[in-house]
């Protein structure tokens, strides 16, 4: 679909022409996330300042055009794939470190800027920005803001809507707000900063982002613990995460990951085990002998426990397993639950029992210290699409029976808007279309996306 000749000569009003892509082969690159979906959008703006991404809303608003935020498209649910023939607003070039402010642990970026690179600017003064997908490399932190992401170590410092101290964004209205103070510590009015992230681009554009940086611990340790059962590893995983013991990630892997990381990775598994926690702890060097000492007291069902002595080798088989996955089946869907830490083995069951019953695939690993599970359903064709789905409606009503919630840092996108209305009554989702409405009044912030 050609880019109408009077967008282009709006467009071109608002933009230097370099800042406009609408050649077809630029238009499918921008058609797609990580996830399933695909729709080409008319056009791609590009832009610099956040004048200009004023102007874009304003065009769009006056023209009624749906208008989809972009990073780097590394997310799974559909977030940043475009409405058809619509226009994409891709952040890429909105990459500048605006200030960085050591002594008050802060610092401000635009939304573009890379995970990485904000880790990379950080770390050289000791400290460390807390969400650490395993995209760091790729995704940006406008995307990590919209899908409130996380990590391995969300466990100890926070996800995104924990360490943000405010935002400048415009409003689907076109107003340019700013939700906060560069402090630690506010109690001023409501919580705009919060409400924006995880709203995945439907109500306000990020055009600059306050920082919270974490202090960067001295040293850490990794701890492979090994497990007979997964019921005993999930206790475990209970027991550690109620207790003292400065852990700073808890990562679980089922028995079938264990099988496909015995061809796939040369991690020495121990025959009879079933389960594996992967335990970081951190702090001082000192500590350390005191806390992991203290782990395999606390766990006395433990198949076995040793200390990595490569942990970028332990890290690395544990985040190979998703690229795994993807190779080995033809479709792959993988879904990011999370439950009370308590109710991980009954959600565990639940889902191994519900797989079982529709003959698909199933491996579940994930940050189980927050009690996120990442559910992974392998399909050998299409054919297997309506059981998969049938799954799917099963594995997340008892997650929300577990007292859970339908996505741990991935969002709802397009792929679970319509179990929205399984997760929150009709008046809390009322609530949520009037804000929508009222932040987006005519609808042009990415229509169609995470409200049903
Ligand atoms: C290999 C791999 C591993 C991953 N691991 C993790 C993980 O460990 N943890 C995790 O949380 N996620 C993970 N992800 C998912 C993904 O990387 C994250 O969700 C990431 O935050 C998306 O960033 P992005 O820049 O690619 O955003 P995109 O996918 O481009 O967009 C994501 C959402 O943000 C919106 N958006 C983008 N920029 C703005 C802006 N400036 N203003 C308003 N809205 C905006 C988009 O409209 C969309 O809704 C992984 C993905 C891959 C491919």
């Amino acid at each position: 679909m050609m880019m109408h000749p009077q967008w282009d000569f709006a467009l071109k009003k608002i933009l230097p022409a370099t800042q406009i892509l609408n050649d077809p082969a630029a238009c499918i690159s921008y058609s797609y996330d990580n996830g399933r979906h695909q729709a080409i959008p008319a056009a791609v703006v590009l832009p610099q300042t956040t004048e200009q991404v004023q102007n874009i809303v304003a065009w769009c608003q006056t023209e009624q055009i749906p208008l989809t935020a972009r990073g780097r498209g590394t997310g799974t649910p559909g977030g940043s794939v475009p409405s058809s023939n619509g226009l994409v607003i891709s952040f890429e070039q909105m990459n500048n470190i605006l200030s960085f402010c050591p002594e008050s642990r802060y610092m401000i970026v635009e939304p573009g800027v890379l995970n990485q690179t904000v880790q990379t600017l950080a770390g050289q003064k000791q400290l460390l920005w807390g969400p650490d997908p395993s995209s760091q490399a790729y995704c940006t932190v406008g995307g990590n803001l919209a899908y409130n992401a996380g990590g391995p170590h969300t466990l100890k410092y926070g996800a995104t809507k924990d360490n943000v101290l405010y935002v400048e964004a415009v409003t689907g209205a076109g107003e340019l707000i700013k939700t906060g103070f560069a402090v630690n510590k506010s109690a001023c009015g409501y919580d705009l900063t919060r409400l924006l992230i995880g709203s995945e681009g439907t109500l306000a554009l990020f055009t600059k982002i306050c920082l919270k940086l974490s202090p960067k611990p001295e040293s850490s340790r990794l701890l492979q613990l090994w497990f007979a059962d997964e019921q005993t590893a999930c206790q475990a995983i209970a027991t550690l995460t109620q207790t003292a013991v400065n852990l700073s990630a808890l990562e679980f892997m089922d028995r079938n990951c264990l099988t496909l990381l015995k061809t796939h990775s040369d991690l020495i598994i121990p025959p009879t085990a079933q389960a594996l926690l992967l335990v970081e702890i951190d702090g001082l060097p000192t500590e350390l002998t005191f806390y992991s000492t203290k782990i395999r007291t606390l766990l006395p069902d433990l198949l076995s426990c040793e200390e990595s002595t490569d942990p970028k080798h332990a890290w690395a088989a544990r985040k190979k397993l998703s690229p795994i996955l993807r190779k080995l089946a033809a479709y792959k869907i993988n879904e990011d639950v999370v439950v009370p830490v308590g109710q991980l083995h009954a959600l565990l069951q639940t889902v191994q029992e519900i797989t079982q019953q529709e003959n698909i695939l199933n491996v579940n690993f994930g940050h189980a210290g927050n009690g996120n599970l990442h559910v992974n359903l392998l399909l050998h064709d299409s054919a297997q699409m309506p059981a998969a789905q049938r799954c799917l409606e099963k594995i997340f009503a008892a997650v929300i029976a577990l007292g859970g919630t339908l996505s741990g840092e991935h969002g709802i996108g397009l792929e679970k808007k319509t179990f929205l209305t399984q997760a929150y009554s009709a008046p809390t989702l009322d609530l949520m279309y009037a804000i929508k409405k009222h932040f987006d009044p005519h609808n042009i912030l990415n229509p169609g996306k995470l409200l049903p």
